[in-house]
């Protein structure tokens, strides 16, 4: 098997990428990179400092003295020196993520910053605009799916009972439709991805489809 691979995961909140990922990471021995990581830290780092994010200028002055890091071993994110890793999965901040992520100055420091990470060699990199934007000559492109209802159910689990169902089934719409409407970079699945819809399936099952198509496309 190619010792190079680049795989590129995308979709919708919530469709089981970041469990795919990591596991399919861990199967296969290559580095893991979560794009969302970057953006969720960014737009905390860009609200801590008071940035007007309605307008270009600023974001821009904000990102071109910006210095991101990611751990590809830990998961660590590190922006302007602060250590955003423990404050990144709440809602607020995945709501947050999806309004700065629009802007092109953001775009273009965490499209380049995630393009250096994949020529340092093989990874299995997830986000929304992997396999269309960021790494288009990748090996494997991965799109998955599933209803909102059920991507909403998984967010609910992960955050608890402190936060109503209504209220993470409206912040998924809400995000889905800034993710899929932007301008800069939708979310939308690349013509060569292969589709996997995860709603009847757990993690390891669609890490076993894609072993499987890994196997039967990619093995020589
Ligand atoms: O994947 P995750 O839910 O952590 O992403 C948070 C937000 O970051 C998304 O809703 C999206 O707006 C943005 N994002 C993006 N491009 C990526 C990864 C995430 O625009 N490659």
């Amino acid at each position: 098997m190619k010792s190079s691979l680049v795989i590129a995961i995308d979709g919708p909140s919530g469709s089981g990428k970041t469990t795919v990922s990591r596991l399919l990471s861990e199967e296969l021995g290559l580095r893991y990179v979560d794009t969302g990581a970057m953006y969720r830290a960014v737009a905390l780092a860009v609200y801590e400092a008071g940035v007007d994010v309605e307008s270009a200028e600023a974001i821009e002055a904000f990102c071109s003295g910006a210095a991101v890091e990611y751990d590809t071993n830990t998961g660590a994110i590190v922006v302007n020196g602060k250590d955003y890793t423990g404050e990144i999965r709440s809602l607020e901040a995945g709501r947050v993520a999806s309004i700065v992520s629009s802007k092109s100055a953001v775009r273009s420091l965490l499209v380049d910053y995630q393009r250096g990470l994949a020529r340092e060699g093989a990874l299995v990199m997830e986000g929304r605009d992997i396999g269309t934007v960021v790494l288009p000559g990748a090996d494997l492109k991965i799109f998955l799916t599933a209803p909102s209802g059920v991507r909403a159910g998984r967010r609910q689990a992960e955050l608890g009972p402190d936060v109503t169902a209504a209220h993470v089934s409206s912040e998924i719409d809400a995000r889905d439709r800034r993710d899929t409407t932007r301008a800069n970079s939708p979310l939308k699945k690349a013509e060569d991805a292969l589709g996997i819809d995860t709603s009847s399936l757990d993690a390891e099952g669609v890490v076993a489809k894609i072993l499987g198509y890994i196997e039967e496309r990619l093995s020589n």
